[in-house]
């Protein structure tokens, strides 16, 4: 969309092969500006919404249009979509902002009743493998499993090859059907949980302490706090929700290489020879402990408890 709107073709899409478009697929698009999450808790902050507020009162060089991405708007705490905010009600002359995101209603209201909603579908698997090359050193049967995995979605394709998510799943699948102790990993699993949730506590207080200045209100720095708190709640949220789904695309593979007779449908193929040799078992059966999980976790029910079942059912 970044390319259609400034193509020097001007037909409404993207030519891919004027200047303009070419600029903005390199990356080098003056008036082309993409913004994603920084640093270990992957939030956007508050200066680099200010950049983006700074950028956008300036003219555009040489388009029409200058346009801002902002990729996983909803990791914009609510500092910064206040600052945000401020831009889109008076937006300066002909600047276009994209905000991407899988979670739309994270965002402020005020801020969505000023955007209008566009659906982006799912990218085809070859693309996602194509920029996952092109942006991390991966060999390609691995940039073929992870995209597989990620079913067409850029950010998650990106998360999984630079988080340890998945490593540490296809490990417990590994060690749970070798018959290791259910309960042990589960306490192992909530400790590496535990220890994941303080780094980004840290991370999302550096990130967002440089607004609470010392003389700020009592009031102020209680809210401070309670916000930094309810991010990092739904942060490690969303990652815990990330390792259920990564259990259940192993245990589908398991069913359907059983239904399949052969691996040529199964998502993790840099694991197959994994797969292949797994025993048989009920995989359906741990399809439903996983969406089990997902349920108890909804009702807020303790962690280590859901992952303990969940273990014990996986084992079986
Ligand atoms: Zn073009």
């Amino acid at each position: 969309m970044a390319k259609a709107v400034n193509c020097a073709k001007g037909t409404g899409d993207a030519c891919d092969t004027c200047l303009s478009c070419r600029k903005v697929a390199s990356g080098n698009h003056p008036d082309v500006k993409i913004v994603a999450p920084v640093k270990k808790s992957r939030i956007i902050n508050v200066e680099t919404i200010e950049g983006v507020n700074e950028f956008a009162a300036l003219r555009a060089y040489e388009s029409k249009w200058r346009v801002f991405v902002i990729l996983d708007a909803d990791r914009m705490g609510l500092e910064a979509q206040n600052h945000f905010l401020k831009t889109l009600e008076e937006p300066p002359g002909a600047s276009l902002f994209l905000l991407v995101t899988e979670y739309p209603r994270r965002l402020l209201p005020t801020i969505r009743s000023r955007c209008q909603m566009l659906r982006f579908g799912a990218l085809r698997p070859e693309t996602v493998v194509d920029l996952l090359q092109a942006q991390r050193d991966l060999p390609l049967e691995v940039a073929r499993s992870v995209a597989a995995v990620a079913q067409g979605q850029m950010s998650r394709a990106l998360d999984l090859v630079d988080s340890e998510k998945r490593d540490i799943v296809i490990e417990i699948a590994r060690r749970l059907s070798e018959n290791d102790d259910p309960m042990a990993l589960a306490e192992e699993f909530s400790k590496g949980l535990e220890a994941r949730r303080e780094q980004l506590a840290a991370a999302v207080k550096a990130e967002t302490d440089t607004e609470a200045s010392e003389d700020a209100s009592r009031d102020d720095k209680k809210r401070l706090k309670e916000e930094q708190l309810a991010l990092v709640d739904e942060l490690s949220r969303r990652e815990i929700l990330d390792y259920l789904y990564l259990f259940e695309t192993w245990y589908r593979d398991e069913l359907v290489f059983q239904a399949a007779g052969n691996d040529h449908q199964i998502l993790n193929q840099d694991h197959a020879a994994r797969i292949r040799q797994a025993k048989p078992s009920d995989a359906g059966k741990k399809i439903r402990a996983v969406e089990q999980a997902r349920v108890y976790l909804e009702r807020f029910i303790n962690e280590e408890r859901v992952f303990r079942d969940l273990f014990f059912s996986l084992a079986e």
